[in-house]
């Protein structure tokens, strides 16, 4: 049964935007109704035609801005507005902080239940925060029977076609130029999602930004590249130029990256560095993707675990080991635990070629690993660090850690919602909200991450 709402679709009204959601749609209401509208800011008065309604809300497309924002700027890049990857280069940078750092007070008010007694310190933004990434995966189709080598529009998979991305590294032009005139000069075939032919899928890129180290990687639907001699020849002259391999995915699937890879030149990784520590980052490892402001919150995190040398550290959701090998030069021991068996194959590598023995890491899900540690060895911890994925961690694993009652929590949280829902629950357990740090990795998306120190109310 259709639903009787104020608005029909293809109306058109007036409205007001009110507030911001987290993709950075605007939010604005007509006579009570609520409505989202892609591009438009907190701010805005603006022209909308209504898509789709819903009982309590719906979805319009801005037609006109009547009334700018005053946050409102001249989006960088060209394609702004068509592409999915930033949703918010129209806002003001300074104004992105400020709703950044409101997001992150909301949640831990709201959902946290917390409104005193803690530090919150004003947000860390980029300088520039443009040409930051220092990861890439350009899809590659026909569009309009031409090649497209770009970035999907928001919500499908139409590729807008673009030279350059300025929330990327800069390298990525020279190369994506080269793979560009190598895949029309051979008429390499492309490979078209709905009927599962032709051959070249993605193309990934990653920069060491302390290195200058640069790596492509081609995903395929094949087993090998016809020609590939002559791509290495375009790529090889590129300055910082080291790992050039294909991937192979001939799966049917939106999972960019297949599990086999095939060298073409040079190394099978790339080498970049977070402070002191070294990583080598292969096409198919997890490494952060805004190595700048990575380096400054690792710091934070390591300011807030207050290590002066002896102490013993867990770090729950490790990934690669980049936050345990960070502290493990201050402290006496760090363990890391993370779900990915090859992420901690990794982390060893890391460890090891970094010369550092102090940690050591374990395999399984944290809110497992550490209770069954906890149960039967007794472990100990002066400080753990958590850094979950979005869903935050699991109430089994926020028990265990109460009851191994370190002195410290160090929460690094890529979601402020998930993040005020644990914090009342570490709060209502003895441990109180001390200090807390946003730091933006994400410019021109709606993402936070947010570092916070807990201290043991029973601890001195
Ligand atoms: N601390 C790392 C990675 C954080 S991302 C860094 O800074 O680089 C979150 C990590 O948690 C991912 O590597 C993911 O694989 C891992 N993960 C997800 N669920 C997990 C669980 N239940 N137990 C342990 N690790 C988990």
């Amino acid at each position: 049964m259709k639903e009787d709402t104020i608005l029909k679709k293809n109306e058109e009204c007036i409205i007001r935007i009110e507030d911001m959601g987290n993709d950075g749609e605007g939010i604005g209401k007509y006579q009570g109704y609520t409505l989202f509208v892609k591009n438009a800011l907190v701010g805005d008065t603006v022209r909308v035609h209504v898509m789709k309604c819903k009982k309590n809300y719906g979805y319009a497309r801005l037609v006109e801005v009547i009334e700018p924002s005053p946050y409102r700027v001249e989006p960088k890049c060209k394609i702004a507005f068509q592409c999915g990857g930033c949703t918010l280069q129209h806002l003001d940078y300074e104004e992105q902080l400020r709703r950044k750092q409101k997001k992150v007070t909301d949640c831990i008010e709201r959902l946290g239940g917390i409104t005193e007694g803690y530090v919150m310190e004003p947000i860390i933004g980029m300088e520039t925060p443009y040409y930051y990434r220092n990861k890439a995966q350009f899809p590659v189709g026909i569009k309009n029977g031409k090649l497209a080598i770009g970035f999907y529009a928001g919500g499908s998979h139409t590729i807008i076609d673009t030279e350059n991305c300025c929330i990327q590294a800069k390298e990525n032009e020279d190369i994506i130029r080269c793979v560009r005139s190598f895949l029309e000069e051979e008429r390499i075939s492309i490979y078209n999602e709905e009927t599962h032919e032709g051959l070249i899928r993605h193309i990934l890129t990653r920069v060491g930004f302390v290195t200058g180290e640069i790596m492509v990687c081609l995903i395929i639907n094949g087993n090998d590249l016809p020609g590939k001699e002559k791509l290495v020849n375009k790529l090889k002259d590129i300055k910082g130029m080291t790992s050039i391999s294909l991937n192979i995915n001939k799966e049917k699937t939106n999972v960019i990256l297949g599990n086999k890879i095939k060298p073409l030149w040079g190394e099978p990784y790339i080498t970049d560095y977070i402070g002191a520590v070294k990583f080598r980052i292969s096409p198919l490892s997890f490494y952060q993707v805004n190595p700048v402001q990575t380096r400054v919150l690792y710091e934070k995190a390591l300011e807030f675990a207050g290590l002066e040398g002896n102490e013993t550290v867990w770090d729950l959701y490790c990934g690669i080991g980049t936050i345990s090998l960070f502290l493990a030069a201050k402290a006496k021991k760090v363990y890391g635990v993370e779900i990915i068996p090859q992420a901690i194959e990794d982390a060893r590598e890391n460890a090891r070629i970094n010369g550092i023995e102090n940690a050591e890491f374990f395999i399984g899900a944290a809110e497992e690993v550490l209770p069954e540690k906890f149960g039967q060895e007794k472990i100990y911890a002066d400080v753990i660090v958590v850094d979950p994925p979005r869903k935050g961690c699991a109430e089994s694993l926020l028990d265990t850690i109460v009851l191994m009652a370190p002195k410290k929590v160090v929460y690094v949280s890529c979601d402020p919602a998930t993040l005020g829902r644990d914090l009342k629950y570490l709060s209502a357990r003895g441990y109180e909200l001390k200090r807390v740090q946003a730091v933006d990795q994400f410019g021109h998306t709606g993402h936070v991450e947010t570092v916070c120190q807990l201290c043991s109310k029973y601890s001195s």
